[in-house]
């Protein structure tokens, strides 16, 4: 019997060595199929022995897409969907969430995939080595609610005032409910190989106790005391939707839920996202950058909800992620919401709703850069990375119909814009 790895060093007249399958191809006397018969008669041009290419209309398109790719144009087959019909986020009964319209200002054309086509990536739970930062968010922000609703159940004397600060008995109950959530998630095969979890939630753990201890800090020094937990807006179960009105009275309405609202003593509401992911994505935001070219909606959106149920419409407020892990340093990126930051949101939810009602879905990577996990799988399935979709970007962001968005990624930071 020969091994493959045996095969290489055979040398005999019935074995013939192919370099690859291009070299295959190229060799070919007789095309098994009609798809080789064309990458046959394409990679050798004279087509010596061959009979004209089969046309058909799979083909054109596919010699359509090329070329058009390789064009300076904005085409159809680069996401440019001018004269077709897409849902507008701003019609009469859409609900969107902040995330939603994030995306497109991030990349249209993953807007396109998610919530045009609906095309889903999936998961297979066998693959899951490490449990993902999703899940690892979804567990932290399950663990906390609970939680806070515990404490926002207890009679109002025995909540937690500015001067009261989190007790053992506290720190206790939140990792009990952790553990508790944990092993729900570990059920559901979501927290990976044991190995890794074992140090994961360790780690959990430690963030958990360390952000109680910060927790107590941060509402002495502001004053505040929690006031709600998942705050639902927008969904059936009572919370009317956030409605921001456009310029030309289109009105985009939004559904979402806030991880955390305080108020403080002073009748001010501070509202927090929690994050447990990096820190880099969000270097940019600042009050006068607040939506980071429109792919930061949320803290703005989650404001105007916290006034409209907390029934104080001109409450000072404040929106702050809070990145809850000692990796993070419990680092808070706070955004006012003051009517500046106001009008910036609406001009650029405009220029959103604008791209997706005019079909707008460029492909708008970031600039390539080797890194270890995968961005999006869309254009990327393999992991190989997304240079060739950054270089169409480069050829196609000049035509004049994108001029709005690429105003709004030149404020994405130098890897997007
Ligand atoms: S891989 Fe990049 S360019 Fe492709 S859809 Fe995703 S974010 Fe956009």
């Amino acid at each position: 019997m020969i091994t493959a790895d045996e095969l290489d060093a055979v040398d005999a007249p019935w074995l013939e060595h192919v370099a690859s399958f291009a070299g295959g191809v190229r060799m070919s006397t007789f095309p098994a199929t009609e798809q080789e018969h064309n990458l046959r008669r394409l990679t050798d041009p004279a087509g010596v022995g061959l009979g004209p290419l089969a046309v058909d209309p799979a083909f054109r398109r596919g010699q359509a897409l090329i070329r058009a790719r390789r064009s300076s144009a904005f085409t159809v087959y680069d996401g440019n969907l001018t004269g077709h019909t897409v849902r507008s986020p701003a019609a009469a009964g859409a609900l969107v969430s902040p995330t939603r319209l994030e995306r497109w200002a991030g990349c249209p054309l993953r807007y396109f995939f998610e919530y045009v086509l609906r095309v889903a990536q999936v998961e297979n739970p066998e693959d899951v080595l490490r449990m993902s930062p999703l899940h690892k968010g979804s567990l932290l922000h399950t663990t906390l609610d609970r939680f806070l609703a515990e404490v926002l159940d207890r009679p109002e004397p025995d909540q937690p005032g500015p001067d009261d600060a989190w007790t053992e008995h506290d720190i206790e109950r939140l990792l009990a409910i952790f553990d508790e959530e944990a092993a729900q998630f570990a059920a559901r095969g979501l927290t990976g190989r044991d190995l890794f979890w074992r140090q994961d939630r360790r780690t959990a753990r430690r963030d958990l106790r360390q952000l109680l201890h910060r927790d107590s800090e941060r509402r002495r020094q502001r004053r505040a005391r929690p006031y709600a937990t998942e705050l639902r807006f927008g969904f059936d179960d009572g919370v009317p939707p956030v409605a921001v009105e456009l310029p030309d009275g289109r009105t985009v309405r939004f559904r979402g839920s806030v991880d955390r609202v305080d108020r403080t003593d002073q009748g001010g509401l501070i509202v927090t996202d929690y994050k447990t992911g990096g820190t880099s994505a969000y270097t940019g935001l600042s009050e006068s950058e607040p939506t980071v070219g429109g792919t930061r909606l949320q803290l703005p959106v989650y404001s105007l909800a916290a006034r409209a149920v907390a029934g104080a419409p001109d409450a000072g407020v404040t929106a702050e992620y809070w990145f809850v892990t000692n990796k993070a340093n419990f680092h808070t990126r706070i955004v006012p919401l003051t009517p500046q930051v106001h009008a910036t949101v609406v001009a650029d939810l405009t220029t959103i709703v604008d791209g997706i009602e005019g079909g707008l879905f460029p492909a708008h990577p970031r600039r390539p850069t080797w890194q270890l996990w995968i961005d999006c799988p869309a254009c990327d399935p393999d992991g190989v990375g997304t240079a060739e979709r950054w270089h169409e970007w480069t050829r196609k962001k000049d035509a004049p119909i994108l001029g709005p968005y690429v105003a709004l990624a030149g404020r994405q930071g130098t890897d997007r814009g």
